[in-house]
């Protein structure tokens, strides 16, 4: 007996002293209870991870071996709440792992993706917790639930079937080694395109060479080579605000191919970094996976869960787009052409004179020049323009505040509050390129939205950008571009603050892929308004709003060069659905296989695909594997639901409130289509969108 007390004590003082001074293990002592960053370290990490899945299978096993009966509450709900420290720190490190990593990042993510991807599979494939939510499935129509609680109850039910719970312990072991496998690839996968696009520098040290780009454009390829100890010369890298600019504006072509070269053969340079390999393995995982669960190909699994349903589905919606998009791309390449013949140029337009030659007929077409609009695009005056949007439709305020810490000094943190001013959330953004940080622009949360003990925790949302930096006296200022994407990520972010649900699995994003984009891509119908940019695109020097002549350019040109961004975005949703409708296991030879997907669907080899398989995140790291279609199918929603607010008035309180109840507020309580008709009171219509993009 004494012997057995011994041993406890021991026990405890050592997670006693492994908890000491690590924040994971405490109640953040902060304002709003925001992520103390800046008490947290590397080696805070492991333990509280470690713990917290001790913690949660605690939890588990007791809800699994309760000896009541099931309930919604002893069982549903119990498992939503569940898990709370494991998911503390999951929202800070994995948010970090990509917005601000580093080798010792990576590391401790290698190692603990295998732990994991095993926790998740021992509650998944747990047989008597699958057998209460069984039964409770089965019993549910006369359980008395809500709406949101059936969907909660549904979600969990097909989660575990989908999850191999219904197979049987052969299947579940070798389902097991199958998950481990995959979540190590793509980890390395991620970290592989992370490694090539940084270590790839185009390093010009004859001035000529920079005939053509902007002087603001010069400047930052300097600040870039200092940077890199290479003062005097300039230095572009294969970041979007760095290779998008030299394509679009430096004369020297040779060059221009130079750097599309190595941006479109990342993960494929037959190097320590290759992707080749990965790809194969992951896609063969996945049909394996796809059929041990009942199903021929992993897009069949995958969009069962989606509003899309099934392949078919997405690929009669692709293919009553494609040739349009096709068409209007060949139309381009002409006008592209003969712009070249015109200057006497004797070549034939290749995939890097795109972005240059389209530049050039945007300003003969519509004297539109893109660095004519950055002084009118401060990063803090577009955002400014953008919170007050969020004001006048949600009436919503968002405020500084610089008493939260942050992880980078980049980060900006908002109070944000409701009309009637009480608190909504936190709003974090971090907009500038780093290295430490991946490539694109995304949203997420370091705390969620739900209703816990009869309290409504109010979550903590940030959204993340690679935008154009400042550089010596210029302040950051941004592409037509990057601004679009600053109010898409908001959209998403409007989601996730907005969230009004009572469990976690639901709340603000947590719904169905070819809908969450339904929020962002609306928001980016204020961005480019003529009324909109009247009042929050100011010259940066002048303080002068945007001149009419130079709103109206901007509509004219709006569907200038669409041929070339839907063949391409679309490109890439087809290769998507090409790796993920496959029925079989085999050797594929990863590059000869997407030749040929992009040859059977008869892309002109001047447009390069968005995305090649080596350096596919969406798919092979980021969960949008067979739904990359999911941006265009999202934009026949948006392009509907936008309509009301052209019909109504595009600040109509009556539909900006139906929009954030039914939509904004609501996550993924109901089905998708019920709240789309529930805001809009019709399914979309299609057209909208092709008309939008004057295909
Ligand atoms: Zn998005």
């Amino acid at each position: 007996m004494k012997k057995s007390i011994l041993i406890l004590c021991t026990l405890m003082m050592i997670s006693c002293a492994q908890k000491q001074g690590n924040p994971f293990f405490e109640d953040y002592d902060t304002p709003y209870g925001a992520v103390p960053f800046d008490k947290i370290s590397i080696e805070h990490y492991m333990p509280a991870f470690v713990e917290g899945m001790n913690q949660h299978k605690l939890e588990i096993d007791a809800i699994a071996l309760n000896e009541e009966a099931p309930t919604f509450e002893n069982t549903i709900a119990a498992m939503d709440y569940s898990g709370e420290l494991l998911n503390k720190v999951s929202l800070v490190f994995f948010n970090l792992t990509s917005s601000h990593t580093n080798d010792e990042m990576q590391a401790i993510a290698q190692e603990l993706s295998p732990l994991l991807s095993e926790h998740e599979d021992n509650i998944r494939l747990n047989a008597s917790l699958f057998k209460r939510i069984e039964s409770l499935y089965k019993d549910r129509a006369n359980l008395d639930l809500n709406t949101e609680q059936q969907r909660l109850l549904e979600k969990y039910y097909k989660n575990f079937v989908r999850s191999g719970a219904a197979l049987n312990e052969s299947q579940q072991e070798r389902l097991r080694q199958i998950n481990k496998e995959a979540a190590l690839l793509t980890l390395q996968y991620s970290d592989n395109v992370l490694k090539e696009t940084n270590v790839y520098r185009l390093v010009i040290d004859n001035k000529e060479d920079l005939s053509g780009l902007p002087q603001a454009v010069v400047d930052a390829a300097a600040e870039a080579a200092v940077d890199a100890d290479l003062s005097g010369k300039w230095v572009f890298t294969l970041h979007n605000p760095s290779r998008l600019p030299f394509l679009q504006y430096a004369d020297n072509r040779q060059l221009r191919e130079k750097i599309l070269k190595a941006y479109y053969m990342r993960g494929d340079n037959n190097n320590e970094y290759d992707n080749k390999d990965i790809v194969r393995k992951l896609v063969n995982l996945r049909v394996e996976k796809a059929q041990m669960l009942g199903y021929n190909t992993f897009a069949e699994y995958v969009l069962e869960e989606t509003m899309a349903k099934n392949p078919k589905n997405v690929n009669d919606f692709l293919d009553g787009i494609w040739p349009k998009a096709l068409q209007q791309a060949q139309k381009e390449v002409k006008e592209l052409q003969q712009l070249i013949d015109s200057e006497d140029g004797k070549f034939k337009l290749e995939a890097w004179d795109w972005w240059y030659y389209a530049e050039k007929l945007r300003k003969e077409k519509f004297q539109l020049d893109e660095e004519e609009l950055k002084p009118y695009f401060e990063m803090q005056s577009v955002r400014e323009g953008l919170f007050t949007v969020a004001n006048k439709l949600f009436g919503i305020t968002l405020k500084p505040i610089n008493n939260v810490p942050v992880y980078h000094p980049d980060v900006e943190v908002f109070e944000v509050t409701d009309a009637d001013g009480s608190h909504l959330g936190l709003f974090y953004s971090d907009y500038f390129p780093r290295e430490s940080k991946r490539g694109g622009a995304w949203m997420s949360n370091f705390r969620e939205q739900c209703v816990k003990d009869g309290q409504n925790i109010r979550p903590h949302i940030y959204n993340v950008g690679n935008f154009t930096k400042p550089s010596g006296d210029t302040p950051s200022l941004l592409s037509l571009d990057e601004v679009e994407t600053m109010f898409h990520e908001f959209g998403h972010a409007l989601h996730g603050m907005l969230s009004q649900c009572s469990y976690l699995s639901l709340n603000g994003t947590n719904v169905s892929r070819d809908f969450v984009e339904l929020p962002s891509q609306i928001m980016e119908n204020w961005s480019i308004h003529p009324e909109v940019l009247k009042m929050y695109a100011r010259h940066y020097k002048t303080g002068e709003p945007m001149p009419d002549a130079l709103i109206e350019k901007i509509q004219r040109a709006a569907t200038f060069n669409q041929g070339f961004i839907t063949t391409e975005l679309m490109s890439a949703a087809y290769l998507d659905m090409y790796w993920h409708d496959l029925s079989e296991q085999k050797e594929y030879d990863v590059n000869q296989f997407e030749t040929d997907c992009l040859n059977r669907l008869g892309l002109i080899p001047e447009i390069v695909v968005r995305y090649r398989s080596t350096y596919f995140n969406h798919i092979f790291n980021n969960n949008y594997h067979a739904g990359y279609y999911s941006y265009l199918w999202a934009e026949v929603l948006d392009a509907d639901a936008f309509q009301a607010f052209v019909e109504n008035g595009l600040y109509d309180q009556k539909t900006a409130t139906a929009f954030r109840q039914n939509i904004l507020e609501r996550g993924g309580t109901d089905d998708p289509m019920n709240l789309y008709l529930k805001f809009r009171g019709a399914e979309p219509d299609p057209k909208a969108l092709l008309e939008r993009r004057g295909i």
